[in-house]
């Protein structure tokens, strides 16, 4: 009987919702953010959602950020005085934990990343299922290199995620260089939360 036990858990895991702070939209638990707050009534993510203490939830979207405000702060930690300028700090806050995240995913696959328009290109034929970021300042000739390239891989049924990063400066900070405009790794089940990752950043710098 354990493993039906087990099964109903995993069901109940995947059946919980959240509603965003802002926007009041509900999602699964997993799909947003956890907010906490430090004894000093500072408001900080937890990104990974193990922090102890009462949490709040919020969309991954810049336009949820945009949209918060002091009083939904104050209501769902009701009992918790809470610092001023949290909704200013915030969005930074974030930004910076799921950058580490992303860095420290990505130190981590050094060796298997290919860096910069020629290796990415080189890579677009291989069969495995791939992870591309993006800079948002990449340059038009760029972008349409690479979009056409994931058009030529969708065609040859070969997989392709690509997330739309943040600027060049961003993306190459991430694997010790000083830019970066494209960066290509394999997109394994191991690379899942580096996926997930690096398009909630995207995400955050999105306002519509
Ligand atoms: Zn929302």
């Amino acid at each position: 009987m354990t493993d039906s036990s087990s099964v109903t858990e995993q069901r109940t895991e995947r059946a919980a919702e959240r509603s965003c702070l802002a926007c009041r939209k509900q999602a699964a638990k997993p799909e947003l953010l956890r907010l906490v707050v430090d004894e000093e009534g500072q408001v900080l993510p937890d990104v990974l959602q193990k922090a102890p203490g009462r949490g709040a939830y919020i969309c991954w979207h810049g336009t949820c950020f945009s949209r918060l405000r002091d009083k939904q702060l104050a209501h769902a930690w009701k009992r918790t005085s809470i610092a001023a300028g949290q909704v200013v700090a915030l969005p930074q806050r974030v930004e910076r934990a799921v950058l580490m995240l992303c860095r420290q995913m990505l130190q981590r696959r050094l060796s298997l990343l290919s860096i910069g328009r020629d290796a990415v290109m080189h890579r677009m034929w291989a069969k495995a299922p791939m992870l591309l970021l993006l800079a948002d300042d990449a340059g038009a000739a760029l972008v349409r290199q690479v979009r056409d390239a994931c058009d030529k891989r969708k065609a040859a049924k070969l997989k392709t995620a690509l997330v739309i990063f943040g600027d060049s400066a961003t993306l190459g900070d991430l694997v010790q260089r000083e830019a970066v405009s494209v960066l290509a790794v394999d997109d394994s089940p191991a690379s899942t939360n580096l996926r997930k990752y690096c398009l909630w950043y995207g995400q955050l710098r999105e306002t519509e």
